[in-house]
């Protein structure tokens, strides 16, 4: 087995037990590789050992690293996760299948404008912004079910909620409070949990967890 390889395995048993122990189905949860400043190479490394979902955060190094990738393996699916800004729309909606940092209604109305002149229906999160801090993106708890809503009227897929708990911190109280704000949108996936933490998000509901260090670095 390879080192990626190996990562990989054992991120997926760590999914599946705390999957167990919340009573959960593993095909519930996809792990998603963050795979932001990673070579080509590594890439390469953990699709060979059948990695099909992975993110970026900044649309200008997708775009250099991930189309003569995407071209040799058309059934990888690739995430956005980092802040967006309304110019980058069109750039954002022709490379990234699912968008998870949709904010604010500007920004909707531009991937939407922009997906339907490229013919294409990118899969969003409404990203909540949950530990209230103002250097953060992420739409405003108070204003994620109007979100919610403005994304139900276009045709783009809503695939959930998304958060990234305050650092340095325990975050399970901020995924549960996501998962009680999902339910009481009525809303289905749940993204969060990173290398540190994805267990516990597991525990509380997420349907991806988005995972870099622990997948990449020994
Ligand atoms: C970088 C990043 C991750 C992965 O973080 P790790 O701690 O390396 O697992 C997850 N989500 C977002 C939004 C990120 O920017």
């Amino acid at each position: 087995m390879s080192s990626a390889e190996q990562r990989r395995q054992q991120i997926l048993g760590g999914i599946k037990g705390a999957a167990k122990v919340a009573r959960r189905e593993l095909g519930d949860v996809t792990l998603i590789a963050v795979s932001k400043t990673r070579n080509p190479e590594a890439i390469e490394a953990l699709i060979a050992a059948g990695q099909r979902d992975f993110a970026e955060s900044r649309v200008q190094e997708a775009q250099s690293k991930w189309p003569p990738i995407l071209a040799r393996h058309p059934g990888v699916r690739l995430h956005c996760v980092g802040r967006l800004q309304s110019n980058k729309s069109a750039d954002t909606v022709a490379l990234f299948d699912v968008i998870h940092s949709l904010d604010r209604p500007s920004l909707l109305d531009s991937l939407a404008n922009e997906a339907e002149k490229a013919g294409r229906a990118p899969c969003v999160y409404v990203q909540a912004n949950i530990g209230n801090e103002p250097q953060k993106g992420g739409c405003p708890i108070p204003e994620v079910g109007a979100l919610v809503a403005q994304v139900r009227a276009t045709p783009l897929p809503l695939a959930g909620l998304m958060c990234i708990p305050p650092l340095g911190v325990e975050p399970s109280p901020f995924f549960a409070l996501l998962a009680k704000i999902a339910a009481e949108h009525g809303v289905p996936g749940l993204s969060m949990g990173m290398s540190q933490d994805y267990r516990a998000a597991v525990m509380l509901g997420a349907t991806a967890v988005r995972v870099g260090t622990a997948l990449f670095e020994d």
